[in-house]
């Protein structure tokens, strides 16, 4: 060879928009294509960028090989970098090619350190090579894959196993479980988190226990969402508790909860429980008046079949259905990932429930972007989430159920707010 290197600069167009988007099979596809090519695999990194786009490296001993894709354009751009005369780099890009489903590629390789252009500085090789042998470590080969959820100017990542232990495109949302070093199963719906193992107890006991010890007699309780089957969990450990009805939209979400999560999705058998799968817009349209005393809504982000559970119509029609004691929890964002948002929630709720009888608190929640997450506590008839919390009730709970967040003491913290987010409300 005339170079020491070899660098293919590849366009991919007219890709399958699904692989684009997929990190795992983008990650298994680059380190096969190296394989392929003959070269040796030292590590890879790949993040997925909410909603789009994958980027990644494989480190192979003879140099690397990276690629950006553009899922909402069906394009990507790969580098192919050899050194070496034994790994050809065009093998990679036919494989990759096929890979990615192009319908075609333009390529152009570029020759590094032509051997007219460098000269070897006078070492003794042979003697190189031997003391580093002396202290060779076998390159072992290392997955790094990320998951990653971000808005325009903020992101946030997991490390995570690599291959998906749940994937479903369901008529709603995709819907998939993901093994991660940290935080253990997670749920994620259109590549938003939903839930992880090892923190979805803060989400859970507060949407639902600050509700629960606050109204003066919780009995029959509307979840909407949920169907990770975390907050029912926590509702039907509550002896007042006659009746829970959650309606879950997405049928594909329990089952994966069902397969992947057992510790949330405990309590679908539970004889308190009764589940509707369908729409909760239209459940509480076709509710009669004053029938629940709580109403949790546990959904997902504004966007797609969740986006009415946003919207001043549908609080109309939630305020209908409480009884006169009634209470409504929502879980409302992040007030610094999804600010707009965050004001817009509140905004309505005070149009609905007036603004004395709507309050925000916090959570600290790992998995959620920012890892600051609110929810709103709005009361038919002026009860105080902290002046009328039920005090000891909610000690001997907490205490008897070994809670791995809620306290009273956390509840009446809950509601205290930094000056940012108290601006917000305003
Ligand atoms: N803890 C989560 C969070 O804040 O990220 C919410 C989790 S839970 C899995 C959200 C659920 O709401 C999803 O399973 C989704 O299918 C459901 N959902 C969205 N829109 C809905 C609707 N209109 N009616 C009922 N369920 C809905």
């Amino acid at each position: 060879m005339d170079a020491l290197g070899r660098h293919v600069l590849v366009e991919f167009f007219e890709c399958s928009h699904e692989i684009l988007n997929d990190v795992s099979t983008i990650e298994n596809s680059m380190v096969s294509a190296a394989k392929e090519a003959g070269a040796t695999v030292i590590n890879s990194t790949f993040h997925h960028f909410s909603p789009f786009g994958v980027s990644g490296v494989v480190v192979i001993q003879e140099s690397h090989l990276a690629v950006h894709t553009w899922p909402e354009y069906r394009y990507a751009a790969v580098d192919l970098f050899t050194c070496g005369d034994p790994v050809d780099p065009w093998v990679s890009y036919s494989y990759l090619k096929k890979a990615f489903k192009a319908a075609h590629g333009s390529s152009m390789e570029i020759r590094r350190g032509l051997l007219n252009l460098v000269q070897a500085s006078q070492v003794d090789l042979p003697e190189l090579r031997l003391k580093a042998e002396e202290s060779l470590v076998i390159p072992k080969y290392t997955r790094n894959i990320w998951f990653t959820e971000r808005n325009e100017d903020i992101a946030f990542s997991l490390r995570h196993k690599g291959d998906p232990l749940f994937r479903r495109q369901s008529p709603y949302q995709k819907v998939e479980v993901y093994d991660t070093y940290q935080f253990g199963k997670m749920l994620t719906c259109d590549g938003a988190i939903m839930c992880a193992e090892q923190d979805e107890h803060v989400y859970h006991e507060m949407i639902t226990h600050v509700p629960l010890f606050t109204h003066p007699e919780p009995k029959r309780i509307l979840v909407i969402g949920g169907g990770d089957g975390g907050t029912v969990r926590e509702i039907v450990r509550h002896d007042s508790v006659a009746e829970v009805v959650l309606v879950e939209i997405d049928e594909v979400v329990i089952e994966a909860s069902k397969a992947h999560l057992p510790s949330l999705a405990a309590s679908f058998d539970n004889p308190k429980l009764s589940l509707v799968v369908g729409d909760g817009i239209k459940y509480v349209s076709e509710t009669s008046d004053g029938e629940f005393d709580i109403i949790v809504i546990d959904s997902t982000d504004p966007i797609g079949p969740a986006e009415g559970l946003f919207s001043h119509e549908f609080y109309l029609q939630a305020h209908r259905i409480l009884n006169h004691d009634g209470i409504l929890v929502a879980q409302t964002e992040s007030p610094r990932f999804n600010d707009n948002i965050f004001r817009q929630i509140y905004q309505e709720f005070y149009k609905v429930f007036g603004r004395k009888n709507v309050s925000c608190y916090l959570a600290y929640i790992p998995t959620y972007p920012t890892g600051m997450w609110s929810f709103s506590f709005c009361s038919k008839q002026k009860i105080h989430p902290v002046l009328d919390m039920r005090i000891q009730a909610a000690e001997r709970f907490s205490l008897k159920h070994n809670l791995n967040y809620y306290s009273p003491e956390i509840h009446k913290a809950s509601f205290v707010l930094p000056r940012f987010v108290q601006e917000m409300l305003v």
